[in-house]
């Protein structure tokens, strides 16, 4: 089959691979439909993540047709259109059985290449290192996906294929953001990047009963979308002198009750902070720029909610007694998809969610190098790629 494969920093191909095929007796092989490129993929294609090795597939976030069933399979069968969160998880073990589900026990071949980063393992995660696993990933004509019971969601009739496959990451995502900050009535929740996360953080902060959510991005166009989609208010933040400054002239001196961070390591900003970052970085001193992070932490209110979906490796000058004296907490996990996506599906159902309108730009698989190169440089007003293997 072909499959967009990672081949060295910057370097990726649309190679011949061999077909997946049922290795363990609750596998089923999926046709993909759709498959989209994630912001975290931008890591290690620019590096800032080890352990990726040549021909690698990628891609992590996606839906399609169940064509092979494992003789284990009981809930799903052949012909199912499913989509199916990004963290593999057997639905079995501790922490799936606390809703845990990135962090399941049972689904990392590799723990030996994780744990001595996190002193125990996660789950594993497709098309995303070795360190996460090593399994394919999802830019391919078809994918592997174990434990096919707990990690496939049947997609119901009205609900169409380009608004299931945000459900996959980017939707599960940012609603698990918006949950993290236990939203009250008349809560202000600001949001930090605008990217597929942020949107649909935003989306998910007014669904869980925000009065009003602040949207803070740099891109004109991913703002603009916020308006369109949204009530949400914005900031650009190359527009204003000092973001905390407007955060507070907009909740009367009191501060966002809980501040969404969507952004991540390559976060960009503006001022002697980031440029300290950027050469830091890019001296590899430090893996993280850490910008829109910091910016949270100082403008939430006291006794506030941080949640952090961005993903981080080390960082300086993180500002952790700020969370003591401002009374802060912090929330943070990979996606645990398998507990919202069902729960996400009602809502597009409901026509109370569609996050169909993320996906701006498609492309062949052919055409997965040059995606991604749009994506990263977010050209054309690219939010997010998506793939028709
Ligand atoms: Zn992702
Ligand atoms: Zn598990």
């Amino acid at each position: 089959m072909r499959a967009l494969c990672w081949n060295g920093i910057n370097d990726l191909r649309v190679e011949l691979v061999a077909d997946p095929e049922i290795v363990n007796p609750r596998d089923v092989i999926l046709k993909v439909k759709l498959s989209t490129t994630c912001g975290s993929d931008l890591h290690f294609i620019d590096g800032y993540i080890p352990t990726m090795r040549a021909g690698d597939v990628i891609g992590h976030e996606f839906m399609g047709e169940i064509v092979e069933v494992g003789r284990e399979v009981k809930k799903v069968k052949r012909g199912d259109r499913v989509v199916v969160p990004s963290f593999i998880s057997c639905g079995n073990c501790w922490y799936c059985q606390h809703d845990m589900f990135s962090l399941c026990d049972n689904t990392h071949p590799k723990p030996e290449l994780q744990e001595p980063l996190l002193g125990y393992h996660t789950a594993g995660i497709y098309g995303y290192t070795h360190a996460f696993g090593g399994y394919a990933g999802s830019h391919a004509e078809y994918i592997r996906v174990p434990h096919a019971d707990v990690d496939c969601f049947v997609v119901p009739d009205g609900v169409r294929d380009e608004q299931a496959l945000f459900l996959s990451d980017a939707a599960p995502t940012g609603f698990m953001g918006a949950d993290f900050c236990n939203i009250q009535p008349g809560d202000v929740i600001a949001v930090w990047g605008c990217g597929g996360v942020g949107q649909m953080a935003i989306q998910s902060a007014f669904l869980l009963g925000a009065e009003r959510v602040i949207a803070i991005d740099r891109f004109p166009e991913r703002l603009h979308m916020v308006k369109q989609q949204t009530r949400a208010e914005t900031i650009n933040y190359t527009k204003v002198d000092s973001v905390l400054d407007v955060l507070k002239e907009m909740t009367g001196g009191r501060g966002p009750d809980a501040c969404i961070d969507a952004v991540g390591m390559e976060a960009h900003g503006t001022g002697v902070g980031y440029a300290y970052d950027r050469v830091k970085q890019a001296l590899h001193l430090e893996s993280d720029r850490g910008s829109a992070l910091r910016e949270a932490i100082y403008a939430c209110r006291k006794g506030g909610v941080l949640a952090m979906l961005g993903v981080y490796g080390l960082m300086d000058k993180f500002p952790l007694g700020l969370l003591t004296n401002k009374g802060m907490t912090l929330r943070t996990a990979q996606q645990h998809g398998q507990k919202y996506v069902p729960r996400l599906l009602d809502y597009v159902q409901k026509g109370q969610l569609d996050p169909s309108y993320l996906a701006t730009h498609y492309f062949p698989l052919e055409q997965g190098p040059r995606a991604y190169e749009m994506f990263k440089k977010k050209e054309d007003g690219l939010l997010r790629a998506v793939f028709t293997p």
